[in-house]
């Protein structure tokens, strides 16, 4: 007698991405806004996909998912990545093979055009694994990526975004994070770092994340994007994780890594383990935010404890989804 088989069939890959979580509210959000995400979304979606179905490794799905999200102005990475307190875009990225553990990233650059291809140069061709600014810089134009003025990152929508907060922070001493939403139905601190985690038809992991930061940040400060294991992870004996949200809280938590840790060590699913992390863990300290993830047999999870998350996923069972706010 055959076996009655109820487990879905495994993907031969999977790709899923986010584009930040944060205060995200239907009823701050005009249609056509809602409809530009969701194209976006679909659109990196798209490029990643394109690549897994020829067979092309989990990495380049990543980065081909990361880099159009950083073209998108919608997003806080890349083009539209939130100002800095002086009014300057200063970016950061992380990337991370699951296969081999190797990593790369790069920390308050100015002139990167695409801060996650500098992070995966890191790591396949340097012998470091995290570069900050202007050494990246340097070594970012040296391995021939391409470099452009900082004007480039800006935004009107953005620069907008800094003057209202310097205006209504002058007197704050810390930098606020949750949102509130501005008139124009846009938030007024930030959300947007973008994210990919991916599985290849070779079963290996990849997972990557770039950003502006946090709006109004001062002072040099590196949030959890660019520190493996904060803001990323990937290992092929677990799963491939991108993270999105309060940094800080991120950072203090090893937020990345410990889902994979609590899959490895606690044997639990990719599912609890995100949500024991993402819900009990950073809730209980007051850490808002979210993270998307696959695990090695193709499974995804995308917990997150703000309002809304634009996210979405694709599988080659031809599963997908895209989602913004809660369900
Ligand atoms: N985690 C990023 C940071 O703290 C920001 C975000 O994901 O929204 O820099």
């Amino acid at each position: 007698m055959q076996s009655q088989d109820t487990n879905p069939p495994k993907p031969a890959y999977a790709l899923v991405i986010h584009g930040g979580a944060g205060t995200i509210l239907k009823e701050n959000m005009t249609p056509e806004r809602e409809a530009a995400y969701t194209a976006a979304l679909q659109a990196a979606l798209e490029a990643g996909e394109a690549v897994l179905k020829e067979g092309g490794s989990s990495k380049e799905a990543v980065v081909a998912a990361i880099q159009l999200m950083e073209e998108n102005p919608l997003f806080n990475s890349g083009v539209g990545a939130v100002f800095t307190h002086e009014e300057t875009v200063e970016l950061d990225a992380s990337f991370m093979d699951g296969a081999t553990l190797n990593a790369g990233a790069v920390a308050g650059v100015k002139t990167v055009k695409s801060p996650i291809a500098a992070a995966r140069m890191v790591m396949d061709s340097s012998v470091h694994v995290m570069l900050s600014g202007k050494g990246a810089e340097q070594f970012a134009e040296k391995m021939g990526l391409e470099m452009v003025e900082n004007s480039y990152f800006h935004t009107e929508r953005r620069l907008n975004q800094i003057k209202r907060i310097k205006d209504s922070q002058a007197n704050a001493t810390k930098t606020p994070y949750k949102g509130e939403m501005s008139i124009d139905g846009t938030d007024v601190y930030k959300f947007g770092t973008v994210g990919a985690a991916a599985l290849d038809k070779e079963g290996n992991l990849a997972a990557g994340t770039s950003t502006g930061g946090m709006s109004n940040k001062r002072y040099g400060r590196i949030g959890d994007s660019p520190i493996i294991g904060a803001g990323t992870y990937a290992n092929n004996a677990s799963c491939a994780v991108s993270c999105t949200g309060h940094g800080e809280f991120f950072i203090r938590n090893v937020v990345a890594f410990d889902v994979a840790a609590r899959m490895m060590y606690q044997d639990l699913s990719l599912e609890e383990a995100g949500d024991k992390v993402v819900q009990e863990v950073l809730m209980e300290m007051g850490g808002d935010g979210g993270l998307i993830s696959v695990d090695k047999d193709g499974n995804v999870h995308m917990p997150f404890n703000t309002s809304g998350m634009y996210r979405g996923y694709v599988k080659s069972t031809g599963e997908t989804y895209i989602g913004i706010y809660k369900d």
